[in-house]
């Protein structure tokens, strides 16, 4: 009898584990059972689908059931896993087609049930009007209520990037923005005075943004019509609530799959869990932080993918291996770009080490080329060993892909005299001479 893998949810993980699994061993029997109506799609893409920019939601599908099915796999859509059976090796699942359940046998299982968006119990919580942004299905009933309804002014509650990128796609509908952070600054991520340039970029394209102001509940009758924060009423006629991403565990807890000091399920660099032929990839699981050591929580698509494709490999009975992660992320606020990878001073100094850090701003481009924009640069160290802790970068253009750049110096744990010696590439219309990295670092190699 051919080996039988079942893959749990369908999206970066799953779908990448199933694939990977699939190339590895031909002779394997795979499932994937997804709750939502798709698979195998990049959720980042909803906000640009949202703003308009992609012609269609569904356009961030990259593979549909049928793709899989002839590379042999089934992808089972609107198929829920209700229950992990670890000892007798299957699962109850429910087809939310006709409300029928029925048990399938596996040999080996892989947990990618992702990640869910918080949704607070706030009075007034489930008016119709407030959206979370998570799946397919989220991203089109944002869009059928801003065909729908015409909303005018919209409450995007939470300044982490899915909030700031949702405040870009409302203000492409002519809606007028207002952001309500509990924290005192934007995308946590960031130091404060790195946030603040976001913060300033929101302003100058017309969104008010209160910080410090926790929201206390919602106002309507049919629908929203207010936001309450701070003390303050706000009307609204669209709220985006993205106040946080919690692991999706509850099949993994209630099967006796071990959840790590972060929540999410712990994994080893093969991806195993605590149970024998039990995987798990993805947001729902954790990673080894490269520069702490530690297991971290950094739920993006770049890790799903990777790790999911580890566990396919593997329960394909390879050997392969994660090496972990340095949390790097970078968004787009309107014009500007912002990014972070490893530890903000921030979270370095929470957890216990003694930093220093340098900022410099220095053009994107040679002076003297149209076009060209300043990029601040903070660099976070360990004092004494000097080892890089993090970066993070914040301007018009040129951030994002030099942000890779301290990924990789974090990646292989550089000091900040190592990352100034980096030979960089130069030519006036993409950077100058010294290049932003290269400044800061070298101003941390005079300090030293
Ligand atoms: P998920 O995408 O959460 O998929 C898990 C799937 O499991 C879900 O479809 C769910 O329906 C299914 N499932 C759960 N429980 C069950 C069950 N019991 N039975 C069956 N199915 C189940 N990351 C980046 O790196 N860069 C970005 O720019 C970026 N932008 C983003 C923008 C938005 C708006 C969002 C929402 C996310 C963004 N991310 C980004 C994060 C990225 O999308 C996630 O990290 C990635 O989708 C995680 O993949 P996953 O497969 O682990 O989990």
């Amino acid at each position: 009898m051919a080996k039988r893998v079942i893959i749990i949810g369908g999206v970066a993980a799953g779908m990448s584990a199933a694939a990977k699994a699939r190339r590895s061993d031909p002779a394997l029997e795979i499932v994937a059972y997804e709750r939502s109506g798709y698979v195998s799609y990049g959720s980042c893409g909803f906000p640009y689908a949202i703003k308009g920019e992609i012609a269609r939601v569904e356009d961030v599908v990259v593979r549909t059931p049928e793709r899989f099915a002839k590379q042999g796999i089934t992808a089972l859509v609107r198929h829920e896993v209700l229950e992990i059976d670890p000892t007798g090796g299957s699962v109850l699942v429910r087809n939310l087609n006709n409300g029928t359940e029925f048990r399938d046998r596996w040999d080996a299982l892989v947990l990618t049930t992702g990640g869910v968006a918080s949704r607070p119990p706030f009075p007034g919580v489930n008016l119709p009007g407030i959206f979370t942004l998570r799946t397919v299905e989220d991203a089109l009933a944002i869009q059928q209520w801003i065909r729908e309804h015409r909303p005018t002014r919209g409450v995007i509650i939470g300044g982490g990037y899915i909030g700031l990128e949702m405040a870009e796609a409302l203000d492409a509908h002519g809606i007028q923005i207002t952001l309500v952070e509990r924290l005192p600054q934007v995308l946590p991520n960031l130091d404060p005075e790195m946030a603040g340039h976001a913060q300033a970029e929101l302003s100058r394209q017309g969104v008010e943004v209160n910080l410090d102001q926790p929201v206390e509940g919602f106002g309507g009758d049919e629908r929203v019509r207010e936001v309450v924060a701070g003390g303050r009423r706000i009307p609204a006629d669209i709220v985006i609530l993205a106040v946080g991403v919690k692991p999706n565990v509850e099949l993994a807890r209630a099967a006796g799959i071990a959840l790590g000091p972060t929540g999410a399920v712990a994994v080893d660099d093969h991806q195993r869990t605590n149970l024998p032929s039990v995987w798990a990839a993805g947001d729902v699981a954790e990673a080894l932080h490269r520069v702490t050591g530690r297991p971290a929580w950094v739920p993006l698509g770049t890790t799903a993918n990777k790790q999911g494709r580890v566990a396919g490999e593997n329960v394909a009975g390879g050997d392969a291996r994660f090496p972990g992660i340095v949390g790097t992320a970078v968004v787009k606020v309107f014009d500007l770009e912002a990014a972070s990878s490893g530890l903000s001073e921030a979270r370095a100094r929470i957890g216990g080490y003694n930093v220093e850090s340098v900022s410099a701003t220095a053009n994107s481009r040679a002076h003297y080329m149209p076009g060209h924009h300043p990029i601040h640069v903070k660099l976070v160290y360990e004092s004494g060993s000097r080892r890089l802790l993090g970066g993070q970068l914040v301007g018009v253009e040129g951030v994002a892909k030099r942000i890779d750049i301290i990924a990789a110096a974090l990646h292989q744990g550089w000091t900040v005299d190592e990352l100034a010696e980096l030979d960089l590439s130069y030519a006036p219309p993409f950077a100058p001479v010294w290049d932003p990295i290269l400044v800061a670092a070298n101003l941390a190699r005079r300090e030293g």
